[in-house]
């Protein structure tokens, strides 16, 4: 259950509802009825303010992110209508699932349970990131050939599928081929889940563009419906937390560091921490700044 430090003692209890679950950022709860997970006819997804960067959880978190976080997945999970997702239609409480408390609902998602896949389906359409750190060492992405000469922040040929193992809580995520995800999940899905990625991907990047934003990459988690085992869209969707948005107009010009995601978060970071022990303090400016950006991407998106 709560392996978050911190996390257990925050938590306030939701009416209804029972804490099964904390995840780096976010809090999972069941209706307090259910015997578990596996019995339970909703999940109550409640994104907090924490932040984590590098794996880690940082102190302090960022003041409202949770319903930032929230309200994009929501606005994306709309514009991605064609694809099936795990949210949960309103009608909930005729079918005896609880209400979402008030005091939550801002940041809270009901969704379905799904059985999901041990994958980060992540998607590149820029070079950054750990797809630079491994690009620089064996000019390839997750086993993807690229071209040579490309440099960090460089558009890609093409959009590639670039998955990682999703590690367990404290563990780090570990970018695999897709060679790999065939042996974790078999052929069939594993093909699903690339298709599947790249097409959400190209859709997103569309809409993102036309608001003078590059989605530079994102991370999409998909589960299988426990009845009807279709592989549905699942966790938060194209967030300023899952993905790399960059402002095309900055980029466009040569600077390639105006962006709307959490790189405040790990350039301050990686300047201030050498990866072992319990991490700085976030300073309030870079708390601010995060959240400000945060709020721009959210605005710029949905005006
Ligand atoms: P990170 O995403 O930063 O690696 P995390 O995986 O530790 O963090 P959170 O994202 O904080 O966890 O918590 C959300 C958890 O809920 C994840 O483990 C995710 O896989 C899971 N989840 C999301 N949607 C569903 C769903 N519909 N059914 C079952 N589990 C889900
Ligand atoms: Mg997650």
């Amino acid at each position: 259950t709560a392996d978050v430090p911190g996390a257990e003692q925050q938590l306030a209890p939701l009416t209804g509802w029972r804490h099964v679950y904390s995840g780096k950022v976010r809090d999972l709860y069941v209706p307090s009825e259910a015997a578990s997970v596996d019995d339970a006819a909703a999940l109550l997804v409640v994104a907090s303010d924490r932040v984590s960067a590098f794996d880690v959880v940082l102190e302090p978190g960022i003041p409202a992110k949770g319903e930032l976080l929230t309200s994009l997945s929501r606005w994306w999970f709309e514009k991605l209508a064609g694809f099936p997702n795990h949210l949960l239609d309103v009608d909930a409480a005729a079918r005896g699932i609880p209400a979402v408390p008030a005091t939550v609902a801002d940041r809270a998602m009901l969704v379905k349970p799904l059985d999901m896949f041990p994958i980060e389906c992540v998607v590149r359409g820029y070079l950054s990131g750990s797809g630079w750190i491994e690009y620089q060492a064996t000019q390839s992405v997750c086993g993807v050939p690229l071209p040579a000469g490309l440099v960090d922040g460089d558009r890609l040929p093409l959009p590639i599928y670039t998955p990682a193992f999703k590690a367990d809580l404290g563990d780090h995520d570990e970018n695999i081929t897709f060679e790999r995800t065939v042996e974790l999940v078999g052929a069939e899905t594993a093909e699903a889940l690339r298709g599947l990625s790249l097409a959400i991907y190209a859709r997103a990047s569309e809409v993102a563009e036309d608001r003078g934003i590059i989605l530079a990459d994102t991370k999409f988690e998909f589960g299988a419906d426990r009845i009807t085992g279709e592989i549905t869209l699942a966790d938060e969707v194209l967030t300023s937390d899952s993905s790399r948005y960059w402002d095309a107009a900055a980029y466009d010009s040569g600077d390639r560091t105006a962006s709307f995601d959490k790189q405040i978060v790990r350039n301050w970071l990686s300047a201030n921490w050498d990866r072992i022990g319990t991490p700085p303090a976030l300073p309030a400016e870079i708390v601010e700044r995060t959240a400000a950006r945060y709020r721009e991407l959210l605005a710029r998106l949905t005006a």
